[in-house]
């Protein structure tokens, strides 16, 4: 997972230039280039996040009240991008090798 060097979004890959894959900052907008094979080194590890950590999450949330919720969304959202840019990625990474 890449995150954003300006506001630490995460980075998903939106599209290709250069033979590179372009990653953009979902909160700011922000840019960068990456190449292929390393984008997905860091993506592929990324998904391979224990499933235990999301009941850790959720259970902490219930105890902890409102003030953990805005964490609770965030890392769903970080689950949605990480399934939906793992597609992308593979996606991208068909046609480079
Ligand atoms: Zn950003």
């Amino acid at each position: 997972m890449q995150f954003c060097p300006k506001c630490g979004g995460i980075m998903m890959p939106v599209g290709r230039r250069d033979g590179k894959i372009v990653l953009k900052c979902t909160r700011c907008g922000y840019e960068m280039l990456v190449d292929a094979k390393e984008a997905s080194r860091h993506y592929r590890l990324e998904t391979r996040v224990p499933s235990e950590e999301r009941v850790v999450t959720t259970s902490r949330v219930s105890e902890g009240g409102g003030r953990l919720r805005d964490q609770e969304e965030w890392e769903q959202e970080r689950e949605e991008y990480r399934e939906v840019l793992l597609e992308q990625l593979q996606e991208e990474l068909e046609g480079t090798e």
